[in-house]
């Protein structure tokens, strides 16, 4: 039996002598680098014993109510964690892959639980995902793995099922804190993020305005409660309220495959068209809600990553543009290894008031944070969708796009 108590005696030591004020910025990315990996090692091992904790039902006489209930006594860990440690460890066991990256201590637990959530119903995606989440960000991962999932069980049954289990509960916890949480069908769900970014915006701005810096949950909690005072026309005590009749519009990108006609009763119901940065749809609930005439939804037909078509009831030329221009960047900042989605800004390569156009070419969205650093602090953004770089105002490279995945 491989002895833990001198590895553990060993990293005790170091923490126990450890002071941050006195490490210079190399050591200190040393020191993270070193100590995350660690980390991840650990809830590895964590994750494979809770696997013999289950299966010989030593836990029993413990106190404890089940095998999570036991590891997260002795870890002192949360349920949920024990619950995904054990999902994880478990499917190791038939993941080769996600198994070595593990035991390299290269991934988390919460980014091996997502993959092996999408690799039990697609076997041959392990490759593709477990080299995403070598680079991509965990929400950008978590985005894949439910895609991948909803490929699976099919966008219809995804979107019944989630319609039949909506839920919506509050309540004050023992901190004394309301908390609230909620769970909807996709096409719902963005459209409430929709109308809360609406508020979030404005909240964001008047606060900049004032010098105020908060963090973007702390203006999205103030949005929900401004959203619910405007519905009952209560004051929402912004400076330039939002007008009642909120124009909001939420895009849904779905390929043209899904269009073709390919099933014998015209479109293939079974096929997902996507929100970008909330979740699949199915293109059958778009079909209708088009139909309909929704006036919120906008489908948006795309081949790899050019737009063929547009459906909505309200287009002009200056939105297909911009949606072309996001959908060319995956709805993303173009800022390598930023994946923020949320009140991006479209940017003019070649600045406006140098003739630099409004077009196509000439555009790339860039989140606030990065759309400020270019405009006000002397940071570029060169080259073209897959090959861009980021570079600081001395003309050295902070971030640089990466070749894509293979899958
Ligand atoms: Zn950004």
């Amino acid at each position: 039996m491989f002895d833990a108590a001198a590895l553990e005696a060993n990293l005790a030591e170091l923490v126990g002598s450890l002071d941050p004020t006195g490490l210079d910025p190399a050591d200190a990315t040393v020191l993270l680098d070193g100590l995350a990996r660690i980390e991840r090692l650990a809830a590895t091992g964590v994750a494979l014993v809770s696997t013999q904790v289950d299966s010989t039902g030593m836990w029993r006489g413990t106190g404890a109510r089940d095998p999570l209930g036991y590891v997260a006594q002795r870890t002192g860990g949360s349920r949920a964690r024990a619950r995904d440690g054990l999902a994880v460890g478990q499917a190791l066991a038939s993941m080769p892959r996600l198994d070595a990256a593990m035991r390299a201590g290269a991934l988390t637990i919460g980014q091996a639980a997502d993959i092996a959530t999408a690799v039990i119903v697609h076997p041959d995606r392990e490759a593709e995902l477990v080299a995403l989440a070598s680079h991509a960000s965990p929400r950008k991962l978590t985005a894949r793995c439910v895609e991948i999932c909803a490929e699976g069980q099919g966008a219809d049954e995804q979107h019944r099922r989630a319609s039949a289990e909506r839920t919506c509960v509050s309540q004050v916890g023992r901190d004394g804190v309301w908390r609230l949480s909620s769970s909807l069908p996709v096409i719902d769900g963005a459209e409430l993020d929709a109308i809360l970014d609406r508020f979030q915006d404005q909240i964001f701005r008047a606060a900049r305005a004032e010098g105020r810096t908060e963090p973007f949950d702390a203006y999205r909690a103030d949005a929900l409660l401004a959203m619910a005072r405007a519905s009952v026309g209560a004051d929402t005590g912004l400076s330039s309220p939002v007008p009642s009749g909120i124009r909001h519009t939420i895009v849904v990108t779905v390929p043209h495959t899904a269009l073709l006609g390919d099933t014998d009763d015209g479109v293939g119901t079974e096929e997902s068209g996507t929100i970008p940065g909330v979740g699949p749809v199915p293109v059958s609930t778009v079909a209708r809600l088009l139909t309909e005439g929704d006036p919120v939804v906008k489908a948006v037909v795309t081949r790899g990553r050019e737009i063929t078509a547009c459906a909505t009831l309200t287009r002009s030329m200056k939105d297909d543009l911009r949606l072309a221009v996001l959908l060319r960047h995956s709805f993303e900042c173009a800022v390598p290894d930023c994946d923020s989605q949320r009140f991006v800004e479209l940017d003019h390569e070649r600045p406006f008031a140098q003739g630099g156009p409004t077009s196509y070419e000439n555009l790339r969205p860039l989140c606030f944070f990065h759309h400020d650093q270019r405009t006000h602090h002397g940071y570029e953004l060169h080259g073209r969708p897959g090959t861009y770089r980021w570079l600081a105002p001395d003309g050295s490279v902070l971030a640089a796009d990466r070749p894509p995945v293979a899958a």
